[in-house]
């Protein structure tokens, strides 16, 4: 016997099993399985188990104890741990089949990657015939379905349900001269609207081949149905040829996919040109080229190099693990269809005050019950007024909430134009716009670019269900507000002086602590804004992207300081609580200095992205300085600093670009189909100003929904210049939203034009002393100062009024304690 072959996921304790309520099908304790099984879980609402479910808790003990009690060497070998991963592979081999009800004699388990990888494996074969092929494919697919169009040398096309059925009827009547090699791929799930397409058509594919001698065979992409549902292949005669899954989809884990194959149609096999690692018998290369594909199996074939037996071995343990744990996938199918109903009706049946409808669901009606849908459900919301409301702001809300779903095309092309109702042409606009798969272009021309997608898993509770509803009903449903304290605003009367500035602050490193100016000091304001406010920023080593602390929290921790007698950059990181890191750069690049950096060249020119715009930084590359906040972010990072956009720009842009594009992970488009928009000093604002009277209105409403919630501390809006009001005055909060201009000090030549309100979004509820992140004031201000979808607190300033008259040899300062006055 073979060591480690009878490993019970037991082997770690107890573990508890799911029990169903008979006329629902809900687990009556799921909520103890997920404490004991599901940890990460914790204070999350994940509603993304299409995208993948999570493994349990057992399911990584039995992994862990697995690989540390036994040794598992490279397949195919005589060693012992040699045998042991290979009879782990051949008894996990027929475990799959044993999971789709297979007959190991009909029926043969490919290992791959994932889904595509084994949609790809059936693509390749039918690309290489000779005579080539024809491939139709349902219009719900998967984009790892459609792009097989693309080796089809005899043509492909894209059919709806009564497509499909025509193109069947047809083919049963053609001529023998047209019998054509064909294939046709479709979902047994769409994973946009979890239709389930019939699985009729294998059985009508394999009746054109078995009795009308046609050369047609059927690709079924089962990864987004067999999470939650059972697929028997136990009647050959329905059954697809080709089957493709992804396990991670179903048990969580491991990442690994399989392409199930009719055995009968192997020959297909045939036509396949490559072959590598142990998928041949004999090869010849000295004196001529020839080699035999291995003949023992078509597994044995297929698998190209060493298979990933580690990850197979896991396999063996999820599939034993999950079906301890659940019983069955009837069980699961019951269950989440329970759940799936359950939001259905409750979203469908969310009004505004007005009557009109808040959610669009695409696909599924309330006629639609039992099995012709999986457990998701796709959806789009509209406000009191009947427009669409932007996927990106329910995501950011969301996110607050720690409620996690899909947003966007969810790679289904098809399901998204039909659902969405979007023409070719309308696409091609789009995309023309600017639009691409993964940016925040919500809604064009009054249709939304994509939708928001719920669904669940075994481990999914009625809590993830109502905290959803509860969600889009907190913020989306007009009417369910919380009792709002109206904000004040008076008109303001020109040339009123009730502010001072309280307090300034720069962020000499965009996204990271603030610097403090001094009391007593004046500090210098230059076209760009306050000197030294966001001179440096942060930079991926990866990807080019600026970082920021809405994905980053821990950069409230980085905390710069000017020293302007020293002119250094001083930065401090502090780990734990008793050490700290120091770094220092000069202010003047030109000076030679140990810790410095020395001016750049051309080649260190690079542009960085900064919320889809870009910009042009000198990126500091010293190894010093990239490891200080590497070390401190644990992201491969380095400090950039910003170059004034200057006349040479159109030329600096065109070489950035070209830097850009040898950043790794860039591979260049050999035809792009519209110029890349570049926007220097995009989603910068010269100067940010908060108002104390505007924060502690703000604070009042928070308190009114939750009289034991804490304040909001003024720094979490990082404004750069705080006025407050005397303590005498009647508090003024928002006047700032109504002014155009504004003088701060005695000098009337100070001026500052109002460029507008401040978008806010989710990084205001960072901690700027703790970095942690909490719900507040995000969740208040979405509900008190949201506008055309957009929450908005603070104003931005220009300081760059074009009047010539400046203080102090053209020089202009501000300092605490200078007084406000607002035209
Ligand atoms: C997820 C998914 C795929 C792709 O799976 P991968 O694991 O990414 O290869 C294909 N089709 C459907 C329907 C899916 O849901």
């Amino acid at each position: 016997m073979i060591a480690g072959n009878d490993l019970s996921p037991y082997a770690t304790g107890p573990m508890p099993v799911a029990q169903v309520d008979q006329s629902t099908g809900y687990f009556l304790n799921v909520d103890d399985i997920r404490r004991e099984e599901y940890p990460m879980l914790q204070g999350i609402t994940y509603l993304d188990h299409t995208g993948t479910t999570l493994y349990a808790r057992s399911l990584v003990t039995a992994i862990s104890h697995d690989l540390t009690t036994n040794l598992f060497g490279n397949p195919h070998s005589g060693s012992s741990s040699s045998q042991l991963s290979s009879a782990r592979i051949d008894n996990t081999r027929i475990e799959v089949l044993r999971f789709l009800n297979a007959d190991p004699g009909l029926f043969d388990v490919v290992f791959v990657a994932n889904a595509t990888a084994a949609i790809k494996l059936v693509a390749d074969a039918f690309g290489d015939h000779v005579e080539g092929f024809f491939y139709g494919y349902h219009v719900d697919s998967h984009t790892s379905l459609v792009g097989v169009r693309e080796l089809a040398r005899l043509g492909s096309e894209c059919f709806s349900n009564d497509g499909v059925e025509r193109w069947l009827t047809a083919s049963a009547k053609l001529p023998h001269s047209q019998r054509l090699r064909a294939l046709f791929g479709y979902p047994g799930q769409s994973n946009l609207s979890g239709y389930r397409p019939p699985r009729g058509w294998c059985s009508r594919i394999y009746e054109l081949r078995k009795f009308h001698g046609q050369q047609i065979f059927s690709l079924y992409d089962a990864a987004a149905r067999l999470p939650t549902a059972s697929l028997d292949l136990s009647n050959p005669l329905d059954a697809p040829d080709f089957t493709a899954l992804s396990f991670y989809k179903i048990f969580g884990l491991p990442d690994l996919g399989a392409l199930i194959v009719r055995k009968e149609c192997a020959g297909v096999f045939q036509d396949r040109k490559f072959f590598g690692g142990g998928t041949v018998d004999m090869i010849i290369s000295l004196d001529y080229q020839w080699h035999a594909s291995k003949q023992s199996s078509l597994h044995g074939r297929l698998e190209d190099g060493t298979v990933p037996f580690h990850s197979i071995a896991a396999l063996g343990l999820a599939l034993k693990t999950h079906s301890r744990l659940f019983g069955s996938m009837d069980n699961i199918s019951r269950h989440t269809s329970f759940l799936a109903q359950h939001v259905y009706n409750r979203l469908s049946s969310l009004r505004h005050a007005t009557g009109a409808a808040v959610c669009h669901i695409y696909g599924r009606s309330a006629s639609d019950e039992g099995d012709s849908y999986g457990p998701m459900i796709a959806f789009n919301l509209r406000d009191a007024e009947g427009n669409w409301i932007g996927k990106t702001e329910v995501e950011k809300l969301a996110s607050i909430k720690d409620i996690q779903f899909r947003t966007g095309g969810l790679c289904n092309p098809g399901g998204i134009a039909s659902h969405l109702d979007l023409s070719a042409s309308e696409l091609k606009a789009n995309f023309a716009a600017g639009q691409k798969c993964g940016d925040d272009n919500d809604v064009l021309n009054d249709k939304p670019t994509g939708v928001i997608r719920v669904s669940f898993g075994a481990m999914s509770n009625l809590t993830d269900a109502d905290k959803l509803i509860d969600f889009i009903e907190e913020f989306f449903v007009r009417g369910c507000h919380i009792p709002l304290l109206p904000p004040l605003t008076p008109p303001a009367t020109p040339g009123t002086s009730s502010f001072r500035v309280q307090n300034l602050s720069i962020f000499p490193i965009k996204s990271c602590a603030a610097f403090n100016i001094p009391p007593g000091i004046a500090w210098q304001v230059r076209d760009e804004g306050l000197a030294w406010d966001r001179e440096w920023c942060l930079i991926h080593q990866g990807t080019g992207v600026v970082l920021n602390q809405k994905k980053l929290p821990k950069m409230a921790m980085i905390r710069p300081s000017i020293d302007l007698d020293r002119r250094v950059l001083r930065v401090q990181h502090n780990i734990g609580t008793s050490m700290h890191m120091i770094l220092e750069i000069s202010l003047d690049s030109e000076t030679d200095n140990e810790i410095l950096v020395q001016t750049c060249n051309a080649s260190s020119i690079q542009s960085a992205i900064v919320c889809g715009g870009r910009q042009k930084v000198q990126i500091l590359t010293p190894r010093k300085i990239a490891d200080f906040f590497t070390a401190a972010l644990e992201v491969p990072c380095t400090l950039a600093r910003h170059q004034k956009p200057t006349a040479a720009d159109q030329i600096a842009c065109s070489l950035s670009e070209l830097v850009t594009q040898s950043m790794p992970g860039y591979f260049p488009d050999p035809k792009p189909m519209s110029l890349p928009k570049t926007t220097f000093l995009a989603n910068e604002s010269p100067i940010l100003l908060i108002s104390q009277s505007s924060v502690d209105n703000l604070n009042l409403n928070i308190q009114a929904s939750d009289p034991d919630a804490k304040p909001v501390p003024t720094d979490s809006f990082r404004g750069n210049i705080v006025i407050a009001q005397e303590p005498s005055q009647r508090a003024s909060p928002y006047v700032e939203d109504q002014w155009t201009s504004l003088e701060i000090g005695e000098d009337p030549s100070n001026q500052f034009r109002v460029m507008g309100p401040c978008h806010r979004c989710q990084m205001v509820c960072v901690d700027q002393q703790s970095a942690k992140r909490g719900q507040e004031p995000f969740t208040t201000l979405a509900k008190t100062r949201r506008r055309d979808g957009k929450v908005w607190f603070g104003i931005h300033l220009d300081p760059a009024t074009g009047t010539e008259n400046r203080r102090i040899g053209g020089r202009r300062f501000v300092k605490i304690g200078d007084v406000v006055t607002a035209r």
